[in-house]
């Protein structure tokens, strides 16, 4: 049993324990191009959130990672076989149901870890917050943890090289051979202002993406996905350790 993790912790060891920040994952279940699962979303982000508890478990952090989300918003694959959709407005209903409870019981910090790339939780937490203005809620997405440049050489978002490479680091039983996987090649809008990047309108995946992909994975590997895991995990243990010792009445200054 780790006891920074709630799936796996009982009453009898609840009640005597104390936890200063609970953490949330919240994944997708979504086609990632022809080798990797379903559940690749919260496969990763399930390892990440229980290996940044531990290590600022042990450098005395009172953490709790709460069961994982395994739905997300995933409006963009409607014709995809099986990519379950959450729509944003049921995503704000189960956060704010969750956040009741920690906020009912004195637990004001919960850090939201973002596994995939469809879930935007900045607009869900200013309502929530203005709701629990006890709360310090706090949201990441892991895949902007650390400069990935630094660990990746081909550019992608989606069961690219990164997720590839971390899935055979974690899970390696459930990658299908390189060889079967497509290049996920993506189409680019043909509006000059989404190219450049200052405008945005959502992917309609089955007119971007004929693999579902988005990156090329060929260059993935086991050690790629290690060294990532490693500081990825890292950066949210400081992050979990900072929150644990803030005052939230007293979390700015100069
Ligand atoms: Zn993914």
């Amino acid at each position: 049993m780790r006891p920074y993790v709630l799936a796996e912790s009982n009453w009898k060891t609840i009640k005597e324990q104390k936890t200063e920040v609970a953490v949330l994952t919240w994944g997708a279940t979504e086609a990632h191009n022809y080798h990797l699962p379903y559940a690749t979303d919260n496969y990763q982000i399930e390892a990440i959130a229980a290996e940044a508890a531990k290590k600022a478990w042990n450098a005395g952090a009172k953490v709790l990672v709460l069961p994982n989300i395994p739905f997300g918003v995933n409006t963009g694959q409607a014709d995809v076989d099986l990519c379950i959709n959450l729509y944003p407005t049921t995503q704000l209903a189960i956060l704010n149901d969750i956040v009741e409870v920690l906020n009912r019981q004195g637990i004001h910090k919960l850090l939201l870890l973002n596994g995939h790339g469809g879930n935007n939780f900045k607009a869900l937490l200013r309502e929530v917050g203005a709701r629990y203005p006890k709360m310090l809620l706090i949201t990441t997405n892991f895949f902007q943890a650390v400069d990935r440049k630094q660990y990746f050489e081909e550019a992608g978002d989606h069961a690219d090289e990164m997720e590839t490479s971390l899935m055979l680091h974690l899970i390696p039983d459930l990658v299908l051979p390189l060889e079967e996987a497509g290049n996920g090649e993506e189409k680019k809008s043909r509006l000059t202002a989404i190219k450049e990047g200052w405008a945005w309108s959502e992917r309609k995946w089955h007119m971007v993406s004929a693999d579902t992909g988005i990156g090329n994975p060929k260059k993935a590997s086991e050690e790629k996905g290690k060294k990532f895991f490693e500081a990825v995990t890292r950066q949210v243990a400081n992050l979990l350790l900072d929150m644990d010792k803030i005052e939230n009445i007293d979390r700015y200054g100069n």
